[in-house]
Formats: C-alpha cells, sequence, structure tokens
C-alpha cells in the first residue's frame, strides 16, 4: 500500500495530547492481513526532553496529590476500562491479531492491577514503633521515585503496560511509557482513558519509538527507575545500562517454560490444559508452555490425545478461532527455521504448522502458522535452547521426576514451569526443588493474580523486587525512616553524651 494514501499517523501521548514530531516512520501492519494499519513517528532528541520536563512538573503536582484522591481517580479509571473493553480488545486484534476472547482476557488480567492499585491507602501504609527508645519513636514510609520509565513488549499490549503504571502512579510517581513499536495503537488507548477518568497531565506520558528513543531516555538522569519486559538479550542490555546510570531496574525477559507430566496425571484434564497454555496467543506469552516433558509411559497417551485435540484447532482471527497470527512476517520465518532445526537434528515432527493455508482471502497475506507439535526432542538442539515464542509445542520423554527435574534446572531460563500429577507429596518435592520463578501444580499457566508478584529466576529476570503487587510497590518508592524525641522543656545539666539504647 501507498504510504502517501495512509491518513492513520500515531505520534506521542504527552501531557494529555496527542503529539506527533518529525521523528523516524515505523510502519504498523495489521499481522492477520500483512497491511498498513498507520505508521508511527518515533521520538526525537527534542521529543524526548519535552517528555521528561513534561513530567518533572507533572511530579512536583502529583506527588503532593492526597491517596484519597488518587484513588478516586484509579476507581474512575476501572469503570471507564470496564466501559471500553470492545475497543480496546478491537485495537489488539487489529494491531496484534489476537482473537477477540484472548484480547479480552489481556484487558481483564490488566484491570486486576487497576483493582490492586485502588487499594494503595492500605498497601502503602508506613510501620511505626512507638517508644523505641525511651521516648523515642521510630517509623517508615515510603515516598515515590519521581520519574518511571516503562518499556513494553508487542506480545501484551494492554497488560503488561498495566502490570507498571497504575500502581507506579498511585504510590505517588509519574510515568512514561514506551510500548512496543510493533502494536502501539491499544496502549495510547490506554492512556487516554486514564486522562478521561481525570489523571491530571504529564502524571502519564507516551513515547512512541525504538532502540534509538530508549537510549536517550536511559541516559536521562532524571529518570529514576526502569520497568522493563521483553527478550532476554535486551533486558539484559537495559539492566546493565539503567544500573550503570544509577537508576534502579527490574528487566523481565524471555523464557522456555516446561511442563512436568506424571504417569498418574489425568490425560484429558492435562491435555485441556496443555492446548490452551501451549497455544493460546500463538504460543507469544512469556508463560507459554513449550515443552512437556513426559515420565515413562504417559507419554504415547497423551501424545495420541493431544494430536486428535490439536486437528480441531481453527487458525484465524475470528472470534471462534483458536489463535490468530504472529506477529511479523520475519517472526513467522524464524518459528519455520526452529522447526527446521529441530527435523534436521532428528525430531520428529507429529503435527506440522508450517504451510498452514488460511481460508478466507483477505487473510492470503497474513502471518499464520498452524499448531506444531514435535517429539524426540532432546536439550542439545537448537529448538529446545532457543525460546520460539510461536504455537510449537515439544516433547521430551524421561524415566523419572529426577530426570525431569535435572532438565528444568539445567535450563538457561527460570520464568514459569508446571507439574501434573495426583500425588501430593512429589508435588510438594518439585515446587521445594525446582530453580523456577513461578510454578504450578496441575496449572499450566501459573500467573499470579495482582495481589501477589510477577517474576522469573535466571536468565528470565534482572533485578531485586518482581513486578506488580507487593514487590511492584516497594520497587516504586523508596523508603524514609523517622526517628524523633520531644525532649521535655526542662534539663537539669548540659552533658557530653553518647547514643544509648534505654
Ligand atoms: P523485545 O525485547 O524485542 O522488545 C521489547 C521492548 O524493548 C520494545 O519496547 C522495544 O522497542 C525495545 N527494544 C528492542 N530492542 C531494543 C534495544 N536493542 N535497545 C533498547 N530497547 C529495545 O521483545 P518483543 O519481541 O517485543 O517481545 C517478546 C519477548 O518479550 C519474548 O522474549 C518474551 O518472552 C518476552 N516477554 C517477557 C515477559 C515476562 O514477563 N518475562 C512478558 C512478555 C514478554
Amino acid at each position: 500500500m501507498d504510504n502517501n494514501s495512509i491518513k492513520n499517523f500515531f505520534g506521542h501521548y504527552i501531557d494529555g495530547k496527542e503529539f506527533i514530531d518529525n521523528g523516524e516512520k515505523i510502519d504498523i501492519i495489521n499481522p492477520s492481513t500483512g497491511q498498513l494499519l498507520g505508521i508511527l513517528s518515533s521520538a526525537s532528541k527534542k521529543t524526548v526532553n519535552r517528555t521528561i520536563e513534561s513530567s518533572e512538573k507533572a511530579f512536583s503536582l502529583w506527588k503532593n496529590v492526597s491517596i484519597a484522591k488518587r484513588t478516586n481517580i484509579l476507581f474512575n479509571y476501572k469503570i471507564i476500562l470496564e466501559k471500553n473493553i470492545d475497543k480496546l480488545s478491537k485495537l489488539i486484534s487489529d494491531d496484534l491479531g489476537k482473537t477477540k476472547n484472548d484480547a479480552i482476557g489481556e484487558i481483564r488480567r490488566g484491570i486486576e492491577n487497576v483493582e490492586y492499585a485502588c487499594g494503595i491507602a492500605n498497601s502503602i501504609k508506613g510501620e511505626h514503633n512507638k517508644n523505641v527508645s525511651t521516648s523515642i519513636d521510630t517509623w517508615s514510609q515510603f515516598e515515590p521515585l519521581g520519574i518511571v520509565l516503562g518499556i513494553t513488549p508487542f506480545n501484551f499490549p494492554a497488560m503488561v503496560p498495566l502490570w507498571m503504571f497504575p500502581i507506579a502512579i498511585a504510590a505517588g510517581n509519574v510515568f512514561i511509557l514506551k510500548p512496543s513499536e510493533k502494536d502501539p495503537i491499544a496502549t495510547q488507548f490506554l492512556a487516554e482513558l486514564f486522562s478521561e477518568a481525570g489523571l491530571p497531565d504529564g502524571v502519564l506520558n507516551v513515547l512512541n519509538g525504538g532502540k534509538e528513543t530508549v537510549t536517550d531516555l536511559l541516559n536521562d538522569k532524571r529518570i529514576k527507575a526502569v520497568s522493563f519486559v521483553g527478550s532476554t538479550p535486551v533486558a539484559k542490555h537495559i539492566f546493565t545500562t539503567a544500573s550503570s546510570n544509577g537508576m534502579r531496574c527490574q528487566a523481565l525477559g524471555g523464557a522456555k517454560n516446561h511442563a512436568l507430566i506424571l504417569p498418574d496425571a489425568n490425560i484429558e484434564q492435562t491435555v485441556n490444559q496443555l492446548l490452551g497454555a501451549a497455544y493460546g496467543s500463538s504460543g507469544q506469552r512469556c508463560m507459554a508452555l513449550s515443552v512437556a516433558i513426559t515420565v515413562g509411559e504417559i507419554h504415547k497417551p497423551l501424545i495420541n490425545a493431544l494430536s486428535s485435540e490439536i486437528k480441531k484447532f481453527k487458525v484465524a482471527s475470528g472470534d471462534s478461532d483458536s489463535f490468530g497470527p504472529v506477529i511479523s512476517n520475519e517472526h513467522k520465518q524464524n518459528i519455520i527455521k526452529m522447526i527446521d532445526s529441530a527435523e534436521k537434528d532428528g525430531a520428529k515432527i507429529i503435527i506440522d504448522g508450517r504451510k498452514l493455508l488460511v481460508k478466507p482471502s483477505r487473510l492470503k497475506n497474513g502471518f499464520f502458522l498452524g499448531p506444531t507439535l514435535i517429539d524426540n526432542i532432546n536439550t542439545d538442539m537448537e529448538s529446545y535452547k532457543n525460546e520460539i515464542f510461536g504455537p510449537v509445542l515439544q516433547i521430551i520423554n524421561v524415566d523419572n521426576v529426577k530426570e525431569g527435574l535435572k532438565i528444568i534446572d539445567k535450563n538457561q531460563f527460570g520464568n514459569g514451569c508446571c507439574i501434573f500429577t495426583n500425588n501430593g507429596e512429589l508435588a510438594r518435592k518439585f515446587t521445594d526443588e525446582v530453580n523456577i520463578g513461578m510454578v504450578g501444580i496441575n496449572i499450566p499457566l501459573p500467573v499470579p493474580s495482582s495481589f501477589h508478584s510477577f517474576g522469573g529466576w535466571k536468565d528470565s529476570f534482572f533485578g531485586d523486587l518482581s513486578i506488580y503487587g507487593p514487590d511492584g510497590l516497594r520497587f516504586y518508592t523508596q523508603r524514609k525512616t523517622i526517628t524523633q524525641k520531644w525532649p521535655s522543656s526542662k534539663i537539669d545539666e548540659i552533658k557530653f553524651s553518647m547514643p544509648t539504647n534505654n
């Protein structure tokens, strides 16, 4: 399509208004049709500076706004988000290709974090000790950091930003959000809706762009903290750069999530759980289940049951489809290369999604791949070692639980894993011994609710405090501890004394 015929230019959201500058232009493609949805203008250095100035000004006011007023705005925001679920889900479907139900699911998980932020008066309460020493009281209060930056990936354009900015803003910070340049439209709409809920201008600014925009932001020391979610190499880079610039940083990276399936697991229930966890969102989830380790004789019956269900999948982007396209043609080709390499390395392709033909002609240029099931995988294969991030489930068979645990233990990533069994003792041993951040027992996607916190281990996470929930709040606040004594007005004698604990 000719770029000049496109009316849809997308810029930034600064001070409560859309702003388009003359930075580098990036095409936004609808992955279901391969057609241009719009053109994104990246932030120039001047726009980055202007945004930080806007955030600084907003912080000087926002940090003093009462908790009651902040909470009212958050409650309004929750109601407005609920009212706009259909519109938001349509933007996500167009921009990322998620089916409607999948997009609604991500928005609902995102709204949970606004609900958590609504309870800020309770969760941010300080700690107090009266008479900690004679006539001395000590208390801690949790104060905002200032300007916080969030950098988000393409696969959850609503949920991942909502992991970050509601709780950061509730705690009195101001936020600059840099969404993925691949699908920025829904994210920008989230910011517009927050303004509609009464959020003052500049408290949430959205800056668009890619690597250069991130570099400009990371080099500005007016930014105090960075939350990053994306691939592992970029997470490492962001963590190192932000930390060396004195910024607090939490950087969540990629994953390879395993399910350990014991011989006593209920096959129907396990298959039911595996299907959505492996193939939902076209496998483009950091918690996607990409490796199933079967223990002993359950291997064959499980593969048979999985195969017959997978064959019933419908792939396209309609409301009743199982899953939609992947994000880009480049990503599709990378996934195909991984399946090719598994085949070349001797794995057995049981269901092959490489040559899927999607029927409606309007989708003929979309980036679709069919569900793929691969058996006989081993841990030396490239397809095992790398995050594929597509609709591909790989199977490894082992003789016992110990062997299965060893595989998970040695894997580079540590985001999520799960066990399917009816044996409580073994499940307990698994949760105790496995070196992974989020663990499920008969639950394939153990994504913690907003009242807990989310974070992997090993190369899936760089930093100290996990994202959202109680850890998220600690990440976005700094402790100030005050010790006070009000001396009685009469002093008998003036003398030199050392501090004592009495
Ligand atoms: P990505 O790392 O390519 O991009 C993430 C963000 O970083 C984007 O905003 C992008 O503009 C920016 N970016 C990319 N390269 C950069 C660079 N060199 N310097 C500075 N900024 C850069 O990730 P993606 O492809 O958008 O998302 C998929 C990845 O995210 C997968 O690896 C997935 O596992 C991971 N992910 C992890 C979690 C988690 O919670 N651990 C959640 C969702 C996605």
